[in-house]
């Protein structure tokens, strides 16, 4: 075959959006929120564009966002972190991922990923000639560290963890965090890439982050999206923070990949960053969430644990024995909502007829789907 990437496919998310629109369905498929942005940031984004900020950010990002970020990284999580050597502004979370992946991954070495999982992480480590290496987690979401345990060795680079977790919506606990440091401990070339994008979206337990664990630090990269924290996501803006002898490899890639982000949208965040209550994303989700799962309560679904994130997942096998994307396709034609089937987060296709809902919408559109997927 003359392609690089033979079995990568469309992203469920451009297909399940492509079929909402298609049939007219309502999208809780593909995570974005549907209501506006702060006002205030809009203003700020307003103001700004008249002043001279259109041309090359520097290739790390803006200094004054960079600094912003440190202020935020020491209250959220009380650590201290050079603006200047150990934050790179990304373009979102995806791009951060891909520089991280081609920066530190040689040939031939084995990068582990959790399934379910989300679909950025396997391409960049395909396009290094190393090998995915694919773990289910338990049924119930949570890390398998026997599994873990008995399948990283000697030539495995980096593990992919993923906390408050796309698409089940559950969180690490402490614990998870001893099994994670003990593997570090066994194996001393082990890195750690911490995809953190809904960190600040965790409900009744706090969100633990790779930055409160200080045996960590050395080994780790953390990555971050404003799109998810400001209801931006198309502003595709995110950041990552690493030690010096790792970022300074990961500036490599990023400055030929992107070279710079967006000027106008790092300094429109670096002032917002100044006045924004970003606590309080939190409650505002938790609110939404409760709603959501009241509306499901009259629907033959059964609601998994949602702990964080903006999806609900649930299992639909009391209502039928289809797979998983048949009957997410009969929803979206026959029931009118768009959802996503959890078995294209496996690479073994595990189907165990639960799809996620995304409940990042207003209320009114949240009451509508309800009152469509009562019919089934
Ligand atoms: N990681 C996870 C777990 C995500 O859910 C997303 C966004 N859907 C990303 C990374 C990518 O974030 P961004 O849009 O900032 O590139
Ligand atoms: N992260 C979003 C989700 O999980 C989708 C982002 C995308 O469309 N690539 O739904």
């Amino acid at each position: 075959t003359m392609s690089k990437l033979p079995h990568i496919n469309t992203s469920i998310f451009s297909v399940m959006t492509q079929m909402a629109i298609e049939y007219k369905a309502i999208n809780l498929a593909q995570g974005f929120p549907n209501f506006p942005l702060d006002e205030r940031l809009t203003s700020i984004l307003v103001k700004l564009s008249n002043e001279n900020i259109h041309q090359y950010a520097p290739m790390a990002g803006n200094i004054s966002l960079l600094e912003k970020i440190a202020t935020l990284t020491a209250t959220s999580y009380r650590r201290k972190v050079n603006p200047k050597d150990e934050i790179l502004v990304s373009a979102g979370a995806t791009e951060g991922i891909f520089a991280t992946i081609q920066a530190l991954v040689h040939p031939n070495e084995e990068v582990i990923i959790l399934d379910p999982s989300y679909d950025c992480y396997e391409t960049p480590i395909l396009l290094c000639n190393a090998k995915p290496i694919r773990i289910n987690l338990k049924n119930d979401f949570t890390p398998n560290w026997e599994l873990i345990g008995n399948t990283i060795n000697q030539n495995t680079k980096l593990i992919i963890i993923n906390n408050p977790h796309n698409p089940s919506g559950r969180i690490w606990n402490e614990n998870d965090f001893i099994q994670l440091e003990k593997l570090l401990e066994l194996y001393p070339k082990l890195l750690v890439l911490s995809d953190e994008v809904y960190e600040y979206i965790t409900f009744e337990q706090k969100h633990i982050s790779i930055h409160h664990r200080p045996k960590l630090w050395n080994r780790s990269i953390s990555v971050s999206s404003f799109g998810k924290t400001f209801h931006i996501t198309g502003w595709k803006i995110g950041y990552l923070i690493a030690p010096i002898h790792l970022m300074n490899e990961i500036k490599k890639v990023h400055q030929f990949l992107v070279f710079s982000v967006n000027s106008v949208a790092q300094v429109a965040l670096s002032a917002y960053l100044d006045i924004v209550d970003i606590p309080s994303l939190a409650s505002f989700y938790q609110q939404k969430r409760d709603f959501f799962r009241t509306l499901l309560a009259d629907t033959k679904f059964n609601l998994l644990p949602c702990e964080g994130t903006y999806f609900q997942t649930v299992s639909y096998a009391t209502i039928s024995n289809e797979n998983d994307i048949d009957f997410t396709k009969r929803l979206v034609k026959e029931i009118g909502v768009a959802t996503i089937p959890i078995s294209t987060f496996n690479a073994d296709g595990k189907d165990n007829h639960c799809i996620r809902f995304c409940f990042a919408k207003d209320d009114e559109t949240l009451i509508q789907a309800a009152e469509k997927l009562k019919k089934l």
